[in-house]
């Protein structure tokens, strides 16, 4: 699992009329999908735009910003405690509500504004309230500022695509060495998830021999298990509808993160499989899902191997750098040598675009700029009679 950027923007205004536009425009740019959560600051405007352009993603508030602000508006020690432990505790509902009350009532903030609003919005904070939504383990936004976000932004591009070349050439070359005695699913695992996933998948395996079923009851549509980990009190409801080869759990972890939980996978050691079912591989970890962009990267290397495109692209790169560094000094040569660069980029999209037989409409994205808008600060408009 890694971070993927697919686009990014800066507002001249933080108007629900600009996020809006901003957030159709990512949809326009995504062929219509909508994420299916989305984590902010808390900003009102944002939470609005986000509500009308994305009405089926959860709303996540980003957990940095929160504990910033129990800092910076209560700042007591005892109370951030057990703050950050409703913020991030793997808690039951019940559980945050006790730890919640104590908390408000030990340091007297019944009355206190900021832990009233909080306290309404739990569903979009705390991890007890969250859980079976899916957010693949990300609970933050970006701590950037615009000078750190404009520095930083081009180098960790750069880096998040260099690592995912990386990625590609790993999953490319050889399978995982197996670690568990559990060898058959891992195995199978190992062949069926990303690299990346699967050593996810794997501590979870590595988890599963703690696992004890406490109890077993056959319903009509499925068999339920009652299992807790090795020396814990607290039990989980594992559910096995066999003929549709379904599995679920009380703890909706895989809801939440997209992999199968460990009481699931102490089930599947307990009935001794040796794949892991359908319906617990989603289609963004799996394997298959990386296949399609085979026979383009051939057409985009030719007869080259992967590892020689690798180390091409990185030679390229440095290249690219000090050709930045030295245009960059002299406006005449920058206009020059960028002209240069948009011709050849243009040749070579088209020559992309012959050998893979794209049409030309379909390699365009019609996102065009927003409607401009007045906010505080832009100026007054002189009126002249
Ligand atoms: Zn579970």
């Amino acid at each position: 699992m890694r971070t993927v950027v697919f686009g990014c923007a800066i507002l001249s205004n933080e108007s629900k009329a600009s996020y809006v536009w901003l957030l159709r425009s990512f949809l326009e740019a995504m062929k219509g999908k909508q994420p299916k959560s989305v984590t902010t600051d808390g900003d009102l405007a944002m939470k609005s735009a986000v509500s009308i352009v994305f009405p089926d993603a959860h709303h996540r508030l980003c957990s940095w910003h929160l504990l910033r602000n129990a800092t910076v508006r209560v700042g007591r020690p005892g109370f951030l405690r057990k703050f950050h432990l409703c913020l991030m505790g793997d808690l039951e509902v019940d559980e945050f509500e006790t730890i919640w009350t104590d908390n408000v009532a030990d340091h007297e903030l019944e009355d206190h504004l900021w832990i009233v609003e909080m306290y309404a919005k739990k569903h979009s904070w705390s991890n007890a309230h969250i859980r079976g939504k899916f957010f693949a383990g990300l609970k933050m936004t970006s701590r950037y500022n615009l000078r750190e976000f404009v520095e930083h932004f081009q180098h960790y591009l750069e880096f998040m695509r260099r690592r995912e070349l990386v990625a590609d050439y790993k999953f490319a070359y050889g399978e995982p060495v197996v670690k568990t005695k559990l060898e058959a699913i891992e195995q199978f695992a190992a062949t069926v998830y990303t690299r990346e996933v699967f050593k996810l998948f794997r501590e979870v395996l590595m988890l599963a021999s703690n696992v004890r079923v406490v109890s077993t009851k056959r319903t009509s549509a499925c068999v339920l298990f009652e299992v807790a980990m090795y020396c814990k009190q607290r039990s989980w409801a594992v559910s096995w509808a066999e003929e549709d080869d379904e599995f679920s759990c009380s703890c909706q972890w895989m809801e939440s993160f997209g992999l199968p939980c460990v009481h699931m996978v102490g089930v599947l050691v307990y009935l001794n499989m040796t794949t892991i079912p359908k319906g617990l591989i989603l289609d963004r970890w799996a394997k298959r899902t990386k296949q399609p962009r085979a026979p383009c990267d051939k057409t985009r290397v030719g007869e080259i191997p992967d590892a020689a495109y690798m180390s091409m692209h990185a030679a390229m790169l440095d290249d690219c750098r000090e050709l930045v560094s030295l245009s960059c000094w002299f406006f005449e040569d920058y206009v020059d040598v960028k002209t240069r660069l948009a011709k050849e980029r243009q040749s070579l999209r088209d020559k992309h675009r012959q050998r893979l037989g794209v049409p030309e409409e379909a390699s365009r994205v019609s996102v065009r700029d927003p409607m401009r808008a007045r906010y505080k600060g832009c100026g007054r408009r002189v009126v002249t009679s």
